[in-house]
């Protein structure tokens, strides 16, 4: 195995067995699910969006380490943060994974440690699984979500 490897195979085991944010997300009012039927994985993920903040997200479903640990540093990352930071952010790592931007570790953070997967290319999509799930998400508005504050009378 790689150096690469071994760089980001603890906080991928971490997050596999202890994943973030993951389970139902009561009041969402974004979703959108993907699926990589190539290794199997399946996630959904669910936002609650507040004046064009991510007041929150949940992800649920199944996969391999790399898609749950990628999904799961996804929602640590993105939680709180603007939508247009978390668009961005969503396709920086893309760029990096796909090999059309240069891994930035002050930017990624955390993240950089998936970097190493772009090597792997059938571990690509599981690792942009989640990703893409979030990119959808956030142009997915839930029915019924657009103004919920507001009382129709
Ligand atoms: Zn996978």
């Amino acid at each position: 195995m790689s150096i690469d490897l071994d760089l980001y195979q603890d906080i991928v085991l971490e997050h596999k067995r202890a994943p973030r944010n993951f389970g139902p997300l009561p009041g969402a009012t974004h979703r959108a699910e993907g699926t990589n039927p190539q290794c199997g994985d399946q996630v959904s993920v669910e936002l609650k969006i507040e004046q064009d903040r991510i007041a929150d997200v949940r992800f649920q479903g199944q996969g391999c380490a790399i898609c749950m640990a990628s999904t799961s540093m996804m929602t640590e990352a993105i939680k709180g943060a603007s939508t247009a930071t978390a668009q961005t952010l969503q396709e920086r790592f893309r760029g990096v994974l796909t090999g059309t931007a240069e891994p930035d570790a002050a930017y990624l953070g955390k993240l950089i440690s998936l970097a190493g997967v772009a090597r792997y290319p059938s571990r690509i999509k599981c690792a942009l699984l989640g990703w893409h799930a979030l990119g959808h998400a956030l142009e997915t508005p839930l029915p019924g979500s657009d103004h919920p504050q507001e009382h129709t009378p």
